[in-house]
């Protein structure tokens, strides 16, 4: 536990420390939870959304993007649910005042005996070698079996009372359960109570026009609204997507894990419309479509495991998370959720306006069905940036700190250094910056040290290439190039520099191994 806090922290200062992160308006010590993307931090979140949206708009003929206001109009949200039933229950601790997730302190709690079936399996892997058969170990041993059965149960009794709203008896299973606040030791704990996550505001100036609007939680909902504009005037036909990119905020009770749980934060969700009954058909392909678009970054199949839901919220009929191994442990990073006809019935309802699709092939219209993948672009980045940083050992006994950022993300792609700040050399840097960065983000380094030193420098902020300008380079038009996960170097020509980028750099690439 305090090697995974440490690897957090580390993170978390590199962040800073290389320009990707700050704390939003850090003079005034911060505010709980919020953040600001710094010069290299919005480059990398540019290019994750960039990624997104090439897989889902550009290389999908039936889906669309749009870019809905972040403010709607109030009457959406009681539509939603969200009013009544955006809530999360909260429980304080008496003793230290501090205040939690109820639900997700039970689910420490089964993330802790989850823990020990793995080390279960570690051990009987040592112990049994190459004929280890983890499925088959996992099924039959009966202390693995015994854990996994108290989890289901516990799992499964705070799903119910959370879908009864019975918060009482959340509380009884935290107290049977010996829950005690993490942070202090303490069970002195209050009675759950059920917090609103929305954030509210006033529109408009004077006190009798003004209205109760709310910034918006999920950017779903600005896609409903939109949904018979889109496909009338893309002349769109079932089955066929809308996908938008953009802020969303929630008053999160508890807010300690960096950008994994902001209050403000942004999403990318693409609602699939489909005609009712192939819901299942299509929850499975865009699970397996959203997986493959994880596995081509190629940050490890291992980091990535689907969870079911056992608590459906109250729009779905099926849902799945895709769970990312961060540095505190896997946890939710998308989701993938089959919403019924819940919003646009709601919405007709609300509205008394009509949201139908006109079926030719049926000759009818219906209310469509909705597959829904939504995924934090700012927990994707966390994703990234925390599975790429690494400190490796180097041949030579030292070691090096790398932020293995996939190329094609990296905010950077090469940096051009001239060896030193004179003979010519700073001039050929520039042409070639002048050149490259037509194409790609590129920088120079000229600051006066030593180059190794400037690599690594260029290793630790995720940077690919790194092209050295030197005296050969007057003679004979050459350069260095060096790739940061080999640290192998290799003298090339000026005018193949923009072609050796661009293979390992190009979107194209990468999105194919999809
Ligand atoms: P959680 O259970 O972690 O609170 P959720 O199930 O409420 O998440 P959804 O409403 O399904 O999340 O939102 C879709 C995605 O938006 C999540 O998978 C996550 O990546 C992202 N997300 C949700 N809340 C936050 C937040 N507070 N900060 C950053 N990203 C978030």
């Amino acid at each position: 536990m305090a090697k995974q806090e440490d690897q957090f922290k580390k993170v978390i200062s590199h962040a800073k420390e290389y320009g990707y992160i700050f704390q939003s308006s850090e003079i005034y010590d911060g505010l709980s939870a919020v953040y600001d993307y710094a010069q290299n931090g919005v480059e990398l979140k540019k290019n994750i959304r960039e990624y997104w949206w090439k897989a889902m708009v550009q290389m999908n003929e039936n889906i669309v993007g749009i870019d809905a206001s972040i403010l709607m109009h109030p009457t959406t949200w009681k539509a939603s649910g969200h009013v009544d039933a955006f809530n999360d229950p909260l429980i304080d601790n008496k003793d230290s005042k501090k205040r939690y997730r109820a639900d997700v302190l039970v689910e420490d709690y089964c993330a802790k005996i989850e823990a020990k079936i793995d080390k279960e399996v570690k051990k009987a892997a040592k112990r049994f070698g190459d004929s280890f058969d983890k499925e088959q170990f996992l099924a039959t041993n009966g202390r693995v079996l015994g854990y996994q059965e108290k989890i289901n149960s516990i799992l499964s009794r705070l799903a119910k009372s959370l879908e009864n709203e019975d918060l009482a008896d959340v509380k009884a299973l935290i107290e049977e359960l010996e829950i005690a606040d993490p942070l202090t030791g303490s069970k002195n704990w209050t009675d759950v109570k059920q917090f609103n996550l929305m954030f509210g505001t006033q529109l408009g100036a004077s006190a009798d026009s003004s209205m109760q609007v709310y910034l918006r939680p999920e950017t779903a909902q600005g896609i409903f609204v939109n949904f018979l504009n889109v496909q009338k005037t893309g002349r769109m036909k079932i089955p066929f997507g809308i996908a938008q990119t953009g802020k969303a905020f929630r008053n999160e009770i508890v807010a300690r894990q960096f950008i994994f749980r902001m209050r403000e934060f942004e999403q990318m969700e693409m609602q699939f419309f489909i005609k009712p009954g192939t819901q299942q058909e299509w929850y499975k392909h865009w699970k397996e479509t959203r997986l493959k678009w994880h596995l081509s970054l190629g940050m490890g199949e291992d980091n990535y495991r689907f969870h079911d839901h056992e608590k459906l919220a109250h729009y779905a009929d099926a849902a799945a998370d895709i769970e990312f191994k961060f540095p505190f442990g896997f946890k939710e990073l998308e989701g993938i959720h089959s919403r019924t006809d819940f919003d646009l019935k709601q919405h007709e309802e609300f509205s008394g306006k009509k949201l139908q699709y006109f079926d030719h092939e049926e000759n009818k219209s219906y209310v469509p069905y909705v597959l829904e993948t939504s995924i934090g672009l700012d927990r994707m980045f966390l994703a990234v940036f925390s599975n790429s940083l690494q400190e490796e050992e180097l041949e030579n006994g030292t070691s090096r700190v790398v932020l293995k950022l996939p190329a094609v993300l990296a905010p950077v792609k090469a940096t051009i250094m001239p060896l030193t700040n004179k003979d010519g050399l700073p001039e050929i840097a520039q042409k070639i910056y002048k050149e490259l960065r037509w194409e790609f983000n590129t920088i120079i380094d000229d600051q006066g040290v030593s180059i190794g030193k400037r690599y690594r420098r260029q290793d630790a902020a995720g940077t690919p290439f790194c092209i050295t300008v030197d005296h050969d380079t007057l003679e004979d038009n050459t350069v260095t190039i060096r790739h940061r996960d080999s640290m192998e170097q290799k003298r090339v020509k000026i005018d193949d520099l923009r072609d050796i980028i661009k293979q390992e750099v190009d979107m194209r690439t990468w999105l194919m191994k999809m």
